[in-house]
């Protein structure tokens, strides 16, 4: 079969995104097959949406990728979670954040993280509200197996570009916020935003990391 529309739609988007901005790969529903053609064409960060799926395709991948979780994280899959990522964007509960710590408590390791904000507060997304993100990372900065490294969020679902640009606007005063404070256990750099339909709005308004799933596997 012949998948070279993937590496194709790849350089296409890394041609039109500025060099700071990283791209990751959201690979859900796709083949080996598919990811494989995406890793060669020089994409290594893969995002997640279930732990499951990670443990598909962790042993084709561990070596060339580094692998990202992007969905809700279930309690029960943390100990697996921690074996696979090398990231969680998707921080959305005090909870797990607090079992993460305590089952890296004798690792060497320490688990970067993004805390998922929900910007537009939309009652079908997980998230931080943004106006208790700030006693919600001070929460979690008592965590020293934790390294905090910024915020993800989604845009609203909405066609309306406008709308959506304001929600960006919005998480960008978030993120550079966080940038201004000292906290504990942080090394704040990545601001996750933008998808598909909205990663050009989203780096207009200061996103350095995009996550793109069907314009990198679509025809
Ligand atoms: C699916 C998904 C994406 C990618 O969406 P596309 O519209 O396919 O680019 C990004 N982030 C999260 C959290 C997702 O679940």
């Amino acid at each position: 079969m012949d998948l070279s529309y993937i590496s194709k739609n790849i350089e296409k988007i890394l041609k039109e995104i500025p060099d700071y901005v990283k791209l990751v790969a959201v690979v859900k529903n796709r083949t080996i097959d598919e990811i494989k053609e995406c890793v060669n064409s020089g994409v290594k960060l893969l995002g997640i949406n279930y732990v499951q799926e990670a443990e598909k395709i962790f042993s084709y991948f561990k070596e060339s990728t580094e692998f990202h979780m992007i969905g809700h994280l279930q309690k029960n899959k943390i100990n697996k979670a921690i074996k696979i990522f090398d990231m969680i964007q998707s921080i959305d509960s005090f909870e797990t954040v607090l079992e993460i710590n305590k089952r890296l408590m004798n690792s060497g390791r320490k688990m970067p993280i993004l805390v998922e904000v929900n910007i537009a507060k939309e009652e079908s997304k997980k998230g931080i509200h943004p106006e208790n993100l700030a006693h919600f990372i001070d929460q979690i900065s008592n965590f020293d197996k934790i390294e905090i490294m910024g915020i993800m969020t989604i845009g609203p679902k909405t066609e309306n570009l406008e709308l959506k640009r304001k929600y960006f606007k919005m998480a960008r005063a978030l993120y550079e916020d966080l940038l201004r404070l000292n906290i504990k256990n942080s090394n704040i750099k990545y601001l996750s935003m933008g998808m598909s339909d909205d990663y050009k709005i989203a780096i207009d308004e200061g996103s350095n990391m995009i996550r793109i799933g069907r314009k990198i596997f679509s025809k």
